[in-house]
């Protein structure tokens, strides 16, 4: 029996003029995403899109999981294909969705018929195929308002599909769609849900990560590489670039007030952030930063970070507790990376009293003392990139 999955496109719907722009984004990723599980054909007809396998060798619970994970879809289903002739269509029903049928109590059928030459009508397709479904699971009664199983029976131009309810897809709009942003990423919790919810909303992602070995070692980095893989599974590839910044670190040890380390440092990130953004085409910044989290993340500290900044910067987990945060990390496969015990640069060199409240002018005359645009640009040309 032959096997496609069905995907009905969300906003994109939505984008009258710039539709097609949408949704050659989406039918790019869709490739890109599908072919870890085989060839593929995508097809897009009646504001849905076919995925159909060319061989045998198709994956397609492989295929399924990669569609649930790409953005710009609302719901998708799997459907057995099968000839516009009422039999064949009873028979594949059955057939294709036995396994649904045996185990519930409730089914309904609804049926679309887009093919008009097809010789009945919707109304009839569903009295049928439902009487046929009857007559092979006897113990199934119909429930037309909160069936357990729905069977809809497709009839298109091509061929008739038969499937049971729709899955829920990743939702958002297409990565590409949205421009180029950088996420500064570390090994935590919280940078790589923020990297995900920008990707949704159709943002392309270079991820910079700032390292400090020897105080780091290479399984922070490693870790890292681990977390953007998992986001990648929904963002499409992604531009990695790794900063070095022990010496930016040893600097503002050295030469600044103690209190003053934490905010410091975080501006350091956002210089050269935007600058490597910038030389990649990037326009916009996206930080995991939580209101009120720790010291750096105050309004106050905001303010002195945003100060160093010319780009917007997104912090898309501003307004949620880190509860709801955790909740969305082990949604997306994240968290369990997340929690292994390696040492981010964050935590070397972190003062006992940060400021929580520092204000603009006590932090431009406590790094006063360096030399930043030297450190600035020294940092941002020595960044190694890969590709994830
Ligand atoms: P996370 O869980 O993302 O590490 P956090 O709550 O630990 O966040 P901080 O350590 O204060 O918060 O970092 C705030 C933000 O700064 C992070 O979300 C991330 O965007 C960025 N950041 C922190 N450390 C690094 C790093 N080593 N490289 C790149 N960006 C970093
Ligand atoms: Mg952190």
């Amino acid at each position: 029996m032959k096997e496609i999955i069905l995907i009905k496109n969300g906003e994109i719907a939505l984008k009258g003029l710039n539709r097609s722009v949408f949704e050659d984004a989406l039918q790019k990723a869709l490739r890109h995403r599908l072919s870890k599980a085989g060839r593929f054909k995508i097809r897009r007809a009646q504001s849905t899109m076919f995925v159909e396998p060319q061989d045998d060798g198709c994956d397609m619970d492989l295929a399924a999981e990669a569609v649930g994970k790409v953005f710009g879809i609302v719901a998708y289903s799997r459907a057995a294909v099968c000839e516009k002739d009422m039999d064949v269509i009873c028979t594949t029903a059955v057939d294709y969705l036995a396994d649904q049928l045996r185990s519930a109590k409730t089914f309904k059928v609804v049926a679309k018929r887009s093919d008009k030459s097809f010789p009945l009508g919707s109304p009839e397709i569903s009295a049928e195929l439902g009487g046929y479904i009857l007559s092979k699971f006897p113990h199934l009664k119909v429930d037309v308002h909160d069936p357990e199983v729905t069977v809809a029976a497709e009839i298109r131009d091509f061929a008739a599909y038969v499937r049971a309810g729709q899955l829920k897809g990743a939702g958002g709009i297409p990565v590409g769609t949205g421009g180029k942003a950088a996420i500064l990423i570390s090994g935590g919790i919280d940078s790589p849900v923020a990297a995900w919810m920008m990707a949704k909303r159709g943002m392309q992602l270079t991820a910079i990560h700032f390292a400090s070995p020897p105080y780091t070692g290479p399984q922070a980095e490693a870790k890292v590489r681990d977390l953007l893989k998992k986001v990648s599974e929904y963002s499409g590839e992604i531009r990695f670039c790794i900063v070095p910044f022990t010496r930016i670190q040893e600097a503002i040890a050295d030469n600044c007030q103690e209190e003053y380390f934490t905010i410091i440092m975080r501006r350091f990130m956002m210089r050269i952030s935007e600058r490597i953004a910038r030389r990649n085409k990037c326009s916009a910044l996206i930080t995991g930063e939580s209101l009120g989290q720790v010291a750096s993340q105050t309004v106050g500290g905001l303010v002195c970070t945003d100060a160093v900044c010319n780009m917007p910067v997104f912090r898309p987990l501003i307004g949620m507790d880190k509860e709801e945060i955790i909740v969305r990390s082990r949604e997306i496969g994240t968290f369990d990376i997340s929690i292994l015990p390696y040492e981010d640069c964050c935590t070397v060199f972190t003062p006992k009293h940060p400021r929580t409240k520092p204000l603009l002018d006590k932090v431009e005359a406590a790094e006063a003392a360096l030399d930043i645009e030297a450190l600035v640009e020294e940092a941002a040309e020595n960044a190694l990139f890969e590709s994830i």
